[in-house]
């Protein structure tokens, strides 16, 4: 299963990303985790992708693309992927599907997670991230549920960025999303419901279009991590 999480910022991609990867057995591959592990690795895309990251500025399409074919080709992707925070533009969608049909792989489906932008400030401005790896904190937890670093509010989390970021989405990505829809690769879900509902939703669209078989696995990951 190879699948790309969009949304809004704050729609829940990570959150569900997570619990996919979980259920299947497969990595969730935020960019940031794998901007992180190159810049450990100190080769050479480590230290470009790093040159831009010191400087506040977004990695180029083509760095991004080379970190992302890089990570992809590693032996734990072979039975699959989430796929977070990448492709963000069209470009970056194209570079990918080369880079994985030159592995002999394609994207099986792009979830989209929908919510207004009225809800995304609002999320965006409640919203708390691990001080240690910049993972999303899922809403009220207290340490992030990637390393157990404690949740933060981000001083730049306020609704002006806010709306800055979501303009930068419509821009950017919004031409992903129609993208993947143009190809009937995209599963759009809503994201204004409880996280479980949101979850099974996710599954029961997978099912369907044949790329998970039962959704089945969906509900034992819900009745660990969500219900508890
Ligand atoms: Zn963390």
């Amino acid at each position: 299963m190879r699948l790309v999480m969009l949304g809004l910022p704050a729609a829940g991609k990570g959150t569900h990303g997570r619990l996919l990867a979980q259920t299947f057995s497969i990595p969730h591959i935020s960019t940031g985790s794998m901007f992180r592990a190159a810049m450990q690795l100190n080769n050479d895309l480590g230290r470009r992708a790093k040159w831009y990251i010191d400087r506040g500025e977004l990695v180029p399409d083509g760095v991004a693309a080379e970190i992302v074919k890089e990570r992809l080709s590693q032996e734990d992707c072979r039975p699959g992927f989430i796929l977070d925070g990448f492709p963000r533009t069209v470009p970056q969608a194209k570079e990918l599907d080369a880079a994985l049909a030159s592995m002999q792989m394609a994207i099986d489906a792009a979830i989209n997670i929908q919510i207004s932008e009225a809800e995304a400030i609002r999320r965006i401005a409640n919203r708390k991230v691990c001080s240690q790896c910049g993972s999303t904190g899922d809403p009220g937890a207290e340490v992030c549920k990637e390393c157990n670093g404690p949740l933060v509010q981000r001083p730049d989390d306020t609704p002006e960025v806010a709306r800055h970021r979501l303009e930068v989405y419509m821009v950017q990505t919004q031409p992903v999303v129609d993208y993947y829809r143009e190809q009937g690769r995209l599963v759009p879900v809503n994201g204004l419901q409880p996280i479980d509902r949101v979850f099974m939703q996710i599954c029961q669209r997978l099912a369907r279009m044949g790329i998970i078989k039962t959704p089945k696995p969906c509900e034992a990951t819900i009745r660990r991590e969500v219900d508890q």
